[in-house]
């Protein structure tokens, strides 16, 4: 690991005043120590951020719910508010990792955290990501967990977080502040970015930036929602591919679908078709059916990862249907 200094911040002030150079949050360090001990990232100063008082899961005025980007994916999925209004949330949270990493791993941090592409994590193969201009191992190369939809000639890498994948269904707002003093709004599906030409950013985050909350809009999924992860074994594996589903029924219709897709691009994919087709549909599986393949219809997968496209057509539909026939 190549040396680097350490701030301990005690405030927000201390912590968007030390950055400076090339300067790296540290929060629960899970994915970030892994990477500065691979070489791939390599801060020259980290300002550890889990002091700050962005500790608390808090209701607000208009029903929804803020999840402070400190607390742990643990507290957070645990929390009695979370799992009774946004179960799907803390489905998809214990779905990750492991018992020890959920402890440790903060919700700030889970936002951040990088590709599994296995091409990322290998210095002495060309990656774009890592270093710009060196290459794309993993297009010719193995791409069986790789992107089917919103890749570039420049990268085809998926966002790994389980997390990320409903808050894309919840419609979620990350609140971010800013160096200069004031905070900022990014609606969920504005923070990720896909890769274009500039695959080294994975979000839209300013230089500087310290994710302080996530807000969740009022609960209107807790009594139909699923989140189907599907892994080559049952702990301590990202997601082949995910769904986050939640559907909210009246009267025997779906009013409102709230759908996104992991594991399959570089951001978390919602399924605006899917959401829109159903609207006003029952939940049947034909309607389910169809959904799916509206959102599948587009998927462009490489040599190894052909079996996305048939999986996540199923998986839409198993999502969809156990959400529907969940009863909270
Ligand atoms: C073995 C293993 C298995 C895993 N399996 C899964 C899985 O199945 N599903 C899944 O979703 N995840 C999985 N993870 C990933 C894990 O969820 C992430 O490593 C974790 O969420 C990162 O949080 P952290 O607090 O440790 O972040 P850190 O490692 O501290 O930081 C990660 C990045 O975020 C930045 N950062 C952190 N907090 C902030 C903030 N508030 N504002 C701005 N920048 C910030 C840091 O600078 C860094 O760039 C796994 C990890 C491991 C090691
Ligand atoms: S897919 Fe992206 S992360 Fe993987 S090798 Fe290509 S550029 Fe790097």
């Amino acid at each position: 690991m190549r040396p680097f200094t350490f701030t301990s911040a005690e405030n927000t002030m201390q912590a968007l005043g030390a950055v400076k150079g090339n300067s790296k949050y540290l929060a629960g360090g899970t994915n970030l120590i892994d990477l500065m001990k691979e070489d791939v990232e390599r801060p020259e100063q980290l300002i550890y951020i889990s002091k700050l008082e962005y500790n608390k899961i808090t209701g607000n005025a208009d029903g929804g719910l803020t999840l402070g980007a400190m607390l742990s994916n643990a507290e957070t999925a645990n929390h009695p508010e979370v799992r009774k209004n946004y179960p799907l949330l803390s489905m998809a949270m214990l779905s990750a990792a492991t018992a020890q990493i959920r402890n440790m791993a903060s919700n700030g941090g889970n936002l951040l955290q990088r590709t599994r592409c296995p091409y990322f994590f290998e210095v002495s193969m060309p990656c774009n990501k890592r270093e710009p201009g060196s290459g794309c191992g993993a297009k010719n190369g193995m791409n069986a967990v790789h992107a089917i939809f919103g890749y570039s000639e420049q990268c085809i890498a998926v966002n790994p977080s389980d997390m990320c994948v409903a808050l894309a269904a919840l419609e979620a707002t990350v609140e971010v502040q800013q160096p200069g003093g004031g905070s900022r709004m990014i609606p969920f599906t504005d923070f990720h970015r896909l890769p274009g030409d500039q695959p080294e950013k994975d979000t839209n985050l300013q230089p500087g930036e310290l994710i302080s909350a996530i807000h969740l809009p009022k609960s209107i999924f807790s009594d139909h929602y699923y989140y189907l992860k599907i892994r080559e074994r049952s702990s301590y594996a990202f997601a082949l591919l995910s769904v986050a589903a939640g559907l909210q029924v009246n009267n025997g219709v779906i009013n409102k679908a709230g759908l996104a897709m992991g594991s399959v691009a570089h951001k978390p994919w919602k399924l605006t078709k899917a959401e829109a087709f159903l609207a006003g549909k029952k939940p049947t599986q034909a309607n389910f059916e169809a959904a799916a393949k509206l959102e599948m219809i587009d998927a462009k997968p490489f040599k190894e990862n052909k079996y996305k496209v048939e999986m996540g057509t199923r998986a839409i539909v198993r999502a969809l249907t156990q959400a529907f026939e969940r009863e909270a």
